[in-house]
Formats: structure tokens, sequence, C-alpha cells
């Protein structure tokens, strides 16, 4: 440090009105007003640079209290010299580390008392050192000055921030500090003494741009550093004295740099897995080796691929084309896509899809073309799949369709030709259709029909003019229960106010979850039907009653016949016993054919009035055991079976409901009938079987005689029929026909079936007893 001691100057004419202290109190840089006894006045910048910002409790301490003893001692001289009325400087060190300080003295006006005083002027000049770490500051770079021991002496701003340590914090640290955590950046640990710093002390040599990834403990994160080390040897030294780390935080550019490792590495899997072949080219399209992925899929060489050569693996077809687009993208600097087919190393033409982008650098220029072969056989293939399933699947509809066109075709026609009337209802009872027989039978239209509550417009009342309530209306209650219902008798109203006899079908239509969503009704017009019905009532009560009169007829002929029968045969009977042997001959024959002749003449009547008899005894019907029955019928045919060696067996364990004595009449009448009519080469035999039919017993008397032809197995149940002459077989012709009578009479029915020459066998149903309480 040296003593500059000027001659003090005149006072500059012009600055003789300003009062200085005002200018001295406002000055930023620290002054003090010392008095020749010592003591100082400071201004606020001395305060604060001197005392930490705290005035002296004193007021006014001694100036060298406020220096240290090295500083006081420099400026001792300058300030004797300014209090003897000189101007002068020195430069001195006000603290341990700080920058150099150029002070002024100069002389001051006496004060008060005229004591000599000086005012001391510090000026702090900015260090070449500081003004280094201000700059690196500014650029962002973390700098530490750090002493032989490797003591941190000095830092900078950008430094705490990126270490995430405080001036404080940092100060006096070194590098084999155990808080220090660094690792390389492939993760190991990077240890303190072969920091960069700790190289270049020992070394000597710069150590330049050290990747260390550095723990920060504010942030809990790790920073990416590269870390430069310069060494500082004072002349004539041999041995660094100082050395300063200069560090980036490159952390930013690091996680890029992984990201973009990343995604590459993702694109290249994405590229090995999706396509066969990737290629590059010279940004002027040229294509040169080395091509391993087209190389190993066209099997070309090297040699016969290079530039234009690789065309000659593209099918011959698409080659113009495939040149023109490559010609186009590298002109253009387009994207480059195409397709063509591509001779594989085994000589097949593989269908491909090329595609190409430029990569352009940093200036915008293409650096290169990167492309890819892909293999489209199994896109093309699963394409064709597609279009076939597409048509298929057109088929089907437009097969679909054309059923369903004709269905509604068909129904349609159905609704328009039908007879029958035909309504469809929604749940809430509103006509949705009608076909043209429904409006014709009602009298309206079918647009009139359709929209309109059907109960209200055409079901409103009974038959008999009575209310009816839309709770009793079959169809409505359909379509609250989805039940089925058929009606028999009902009645609809026409339009022009006269009731329809009908009987209709009402039917549930069902939504596509099953759920009742309307009905449609059938109906159909029953006035003709109910007017034949009424027709066919009034014939059969005519049949009846003309029946009846011709029983009554018969009944009453037959039974009125008998008596001037009885008159004819007696006197006939007088007549032979008196005059046989005493007229001709001839006339004893006359008398036997009067005799004969009445005698068959009875039996007629007596047929006949059996015959007419037959239900005209109102004995209720009762519980009759068919065995006990045939065992009577048998004791009937005693004499015949004993006569013609017949037999009958019967296994008839069924009881039936009937009049016993007509039952016995007409077993007999069958089993006669069996016995009778039998072959001349075999002995009679009669059976009689019976079983259960639902309501009835089905009775069978099955003979083997001669047998019917069939054109009379219905005639034989007529009355006075007979297929014999007299002669051959006796008979009135009235037993099958009685027989018939009894079997209707029970409410049952009769019939035959007969091979001529082998048998017939005569079928019967009686109604079953009711089994005994
Ligand atoms: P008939 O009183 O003469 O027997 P039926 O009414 O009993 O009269 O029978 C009518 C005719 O049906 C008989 O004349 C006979 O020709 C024929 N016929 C009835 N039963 C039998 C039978 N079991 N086998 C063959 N013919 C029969």
């Amino acid at each position: 440090m040296t003593d500059q001691r000027d001659s003090r100057p005149g006072d500059p004419p012009g600055f003789s009105h300003v009062d200085a202290s005002a200018l001295l109190l406002a000055l930023p840089d620290p002054l003090l007003l010392i008095t020749a006894d010592g003591a100082a006045q400071l201004n606020p910048a001395a305060q604060a640079a001197l005392t930490g910002g705290t005035p002296e409790p004193s007021g006014q301490p001694d100036w060298a209290a406020l220096f240290t003893p090295e500083a006081a001692a420099a400026l001792r001289g300058p300030l004797e010299a300014a209090l003897a009325g000189q101007t002068a400087r020195a430069s001195v060190v006000l603290r341990p580390g700080a920058s150099v300080t150029l002070v002024t003295a100069a002389p001051a006006a006496p004060g008060p008392d005229g004591e000599a005083c000086a005012l001391l002027h510090l000026r702090q000049t900015p260090e070449p050192l500081s003004t280094a770490l201000d700059f690196m500051d500014g650029l962002g770079l973390g700098v530490a000055v750090q002493g032989r021991d490797t003591r941190i002496l000095q830092v900078n701003a950008s430094a705490t921030r990126i270490l995430g340590l405080s001036e404080a914090q940092l100060a006096g640290r070194d590098s084999m500090d155990p808080r220090w955590r660094a690792i390389h950046p492939d993760g190991l640990p990077f240890p303190g003494d072969t920091h960069p710093s700790q190289v270049a002390l020992r070394t000597g040599q710069t150590v330049r741009d050290v990747p260390m990834g550095i723990y920060r403990p504010g942030s809990d994160d790790w920073r990416w550093l590269h870390v430069t080390a310069l060494p500082h040897t004072p002349p004539g030294q041999d041995t660094p004295e100082q050395v300063t780390t200069v560090f980036a935080d490159v952390t930013d550019r690091y996680r890029m740099e992984a990201d973009l490792r990343g995604s590459e590495q993702r694109f290249r899997s994405l590229v090995e897995a999706t396509t066969q072949i990737v290629w590059d080219a010279h940004p002027d399209g040229t294509f040169l080796p080395p091509q391993p992925g087209w190389e190993a899929f066209t099997g070309q060489s090297e040699a016969s691929y290079s530039y234009a050569g690789w065309l000659n693996a593209v099918h011959p077809e698409d080659r113009a084309r495939t040149t023109e687009c490559w010609q186009r993208a590298t002109l253009t600097r387009q994207p480059y896509l195409v397709e063509h087919r591509l001779r594989r190393a085994d000589g097949t033409y593989v269908p491909m899809q090329a595609r190409a982008v430029p990569v352009i650098d940093d200036g915008g220029q293409i650096r290169e073309w990167v492309g890819t072969h892909t293999d489209m056989s199994d896109v093309r293939e699963a394409q064709q799949a597609l279009i076939d399933l597409n048509a298929d699947l057109e088929r089907r509809v437009q097969a679909r369709t054309l059923d369903l066109a004709n269905v509604t075709r068909f129904s349609t026609l159905l609704l328009t030709a039908a007879g029958e009337g035909i309504f469809g209802l929604d749940l809430r009872g509103v006509t949705t259709f009608a076909n043209p027989a429904a409006a014709r039978m009602l009298g309206y239209s079918v647009e009139r029909m359709i929209g309109a509550p059907q109960h209200a417009l055409v079901h409103h009342h009974h038959a008999d003019g009575r209310e009816y309530p839309l709770h009793e209306c079959p169809i409505h209650q359909t379509l609250q229960d989805g039940q089925t219902r058929r009606v028999e008798h009902d009645v609809m109203w026409h339009a022009q106010g006269h009731a329809v006899p009908v009987a209709y079908v009402v039917t549930p239509t069902h939504d596509e979850a099953g759920v009742v969503s309307g009905a449609v009704v059938m109906v159909q017009d029953t006035t003709e039907r109910e007017r034949a019905q009424a027709q066919l009532r009034d014939v059969i009560e005519n049949l009846e009653r003309s029946n009846q009169d011709l029983e009554q007829f018969a009944y009453v002929a037959s039974h009125d016949l008998q008596e001037p029968l009885r008159t004819v045969g007696s006197y006939t009977e007088l007549l032979v016993r008196r005059y046989q042997g005493q007229l001709d001959p001839r006339a004893d024959q006359y008398l036997h054919y009067m005799q004969d002749a009445v005698i068959r003449m009875r039996s007629l009547i007596q047929d006949l009035l059996g015959f007419a008899r037959v239900g005209r005894q109102e004995t209720p019907l009762e519980r009759t055991d068919l065995h006990a029955l045939l065992r009577a019928a048998e004791q009937n045919v005693r004499a015949t079976l004993e006569q013609g060696g017949g037999t009958l067996e019967w296994h008839a364990p069924h009881a039936v409901l009937g009049q016993p004595s007509l039952l016995l009449q007409l077993l007999t009448n069958l089993i006669s009938n069996g016995l009778k009519f039998h072959a001349e080469d075999r002995a009679p035999r009669v059976q009689v079987h019976s079983e259960l039919d639902g309501e009835f017993v089905h009775v069978t008397v099955q003979d083997n005689g001669i047998g019917i032809a069939p054109e009379y197995h219905t005639r034989v149940f007529d009355i006075f029929q007979r297929l014999h002459r007299r002669e051959t077989f006796a008979g009135n012709g009235m037993g099958l026909a009685i027989c018939r009578k009894i079997v209707e009479f029970h409410g049952g029915r009769i019939w035959l079936e007969s091979t001529p020459g082998q048998g017939s066998t005569f079928h019967l149903t009686l109604p079953v007893a009711p089994t005994p309480q």
C-alpha cells in the first residue's frame, strides 16, 4: 500500500455556495469526519460499511477502532496529512478477503472550537476475482475458489443456487467433506479425492468438463454438472496455491438427452417390431451401403443395390412409379410413400409399403432420409378377408331384407285377403291396424278405426243392450294379463248402430323383452253361422217330432192290429179244427197258408211293437253288470246252443248304465244272430268282450259265421232289412233295427266289421256306470 500526498488545490469557485454537509450525508460512499483528537463521525454509508449499520453508543467513536489494526495503521499517515491540510490517498483491505478500498483523506473546515478536522472517503474498487465471479454468475455458471487444502474460500451466487447450499454453508467445506454426495453418470460413487478440484491441485493441470451428479439437499434432487477445475500456481511456485472450479448445471440437457435416448430406443424397437427393413439415404436420394436390413431381405449385394441398383429388387411393373415417387420426394423434400412389390432373397415378390422422411438439421437442411419397408402381406390378407366378410354380410343382409320384405308382403296380403276381421291393439286398447274385412264387417273405414279406442268404438254394449264396462271386456283382459282368449258369442257394433254377432280370438303380442305390448283380435261375423245353426235346430226339432209321430203311429198301428189279427187267427183256427178233411185238399192247403200268414203277421206286429216300445218305458237307468247280463242271455239262447252245438264265451267285467231288460234284449239279439248265421262247415262260436273307452264301455260281439258283404254294413240296421230268403234263415229283419234303437237310446253307437265267409264283429258303446260310492 502506498501513500499518496497531494497539495491541496483551492476550492473551485463554482461550489462555494453548496451546503457540503447535506452532500456528505447523502453520498453513497462511506465518509468519516475525524477531528484532531481522533473522534469520528460517520455518514449512513460509512455506518453500514464499518459498523454493520448500528451507530456507536458513545456517538463519536475513535476512528481507529472502526478498522482492523492493519487498515488503521495504513490510514494513520494520510489522516495526519489531511489534518495538516494535505489531501492524501491510500489503498487498504478493510476486512480479510474483502476487495481493496481506495481511501482519500482530505482536510476539512475546522470544528466549532477551531480544532483541525479531516474527511476520510472510502471507495471500494471492484476486485478482479469478484468481477470474474459476477461475470460467471451472469452466465449461470457456478464458481468456487478453493484453497490448497480444498477448503472453499469464495463462491458466486450461481454456485449456491446450483448446489442448493448457502454461502455460509459452503464456506470452509472441503472436497473430502462427507456431506457431499456425488456420482458418475453410470451411477457409481464419485469419491472426494477424485473431484476435479483435487485432481487439479494434485497435478497442477486443468481438468475439463467432468460430468458429475451431485445431490442437492435443499430440493432433495440430483443435479448433473459439468465441472472444470483450473489450478492457480503463483509465479515462482511449483505447486498450485488455489483452484477455481467452474461448473455448469446440465441437468435439463441430461434429461432431454435421456428422454431422447428413450424415445429413440422406443422408436427403434417400434421399427424393429413393425417393419421388415429400415434404411437410410443421402440427402440427394442416393442409396449407399451399408444397408444391412435391405441386404438381408433382398439378398442384393452392396454393389448391386448401390445408387439406383436397389430398383432392380422392385417388381418391374412397379419400378416406374417407384422412381417417380422417390424423385418427387427428394426434390420437394416431402415424405416418400409408395407401395410396390419387393423381391425377397428367395425370389418371391412381397407386397410392401415404403415410407421415408427427410431428417432436417438445425440449419433447415436435409441431413439424411430415413426409410422403412413394411411387409403388407398380412394387411392385404386381412383387408381381403374384411372385404369378403363385408360381401358375405351384405349378401346375408340382402337375403334377410328380402325375406323380411316377403314376410311383410305376405302378412299384408294375408291381412288384406283374410275373410276374418283382424285388428291390432296397443296396450291402451287403441286400434293400431285393421284389415279391410274388419272395416267392412263393422261399417267403418280402416282409417277411421286406426287410432280410435276399439272398445268405445265397436264394443261398447252387450247384445241385450246393457252397457259393456271395459273391465268385463275379454280383449281388455288379455291386454292386462297376456292370456289368449276365445269368445264364441258376443256382439260388436256396426257403424250404422246394429249389433253384429261375432266370435273372436284375442292373442297378446309381445315386445322384444317378452312384455305384453298389445293384442291381435281375429273376429268372425257369425250372423250366417248362427242363422244356419238356427235352421239346423229347426230341422232337428221337426225330425224328432215326425220320428215321435211315426213311432206313435207304429205303436198304435201294431197295437191296434193285434186285435183284428187275433180275431182272424181264432177263426182260422176254428175253420181248421171244424172243416179240415171235409173240404177238398186245396181248401186245406189254403187254410194252412192262412194259419202261416197269421203267425207271421203276429210275429211282425210283435217285432214292430217291440221296436216302437224301446225307450217308451220311463224306467230309470241303472248300473248293470255286463257279466250278469251275459249269463241271462246265455240262458235265452241255451236251446240254440244245444241244438247247433255252438259255444258262447265272454270276458266282460264292466258295468254300464242302462235299462237291464233292453240291454238283455240287445245282447240276446246279437248273440243269437251270431249263432244263427253260422257257416256250414264249422260249429258256431260267439265271443263277447268289453273294454273301457273313456266314458263308455266298448263291447264287441264276434262270431265265426258267414259274414256280411261291405255294402250291407249300414243297411242291416234298417227295419225289416234281411239279406237272405226266409227259407234259408228265419227272421223278420227287425233284430238289428231294435239293437240300434236300444244302443242309441242309451246314447251309444253301433257298427260292424265283417269279412264275408269268415265272420262278423258287432261293436257297440254304452255309457259306463258310475263307480258305486
Ligand atoms: P233277422 O231278424 O232276420 O235276423 P236282423 O235284423 O237281426 O234280422 O238281421 C238282418 C240281416 O242281417 C239278417 O237277415 C242277416 O242277413 C244279416 N245278419 C245279421 N246278423 C248276422 C250275422 N251275425 N252274420 C251274418 N249275417 C247277419
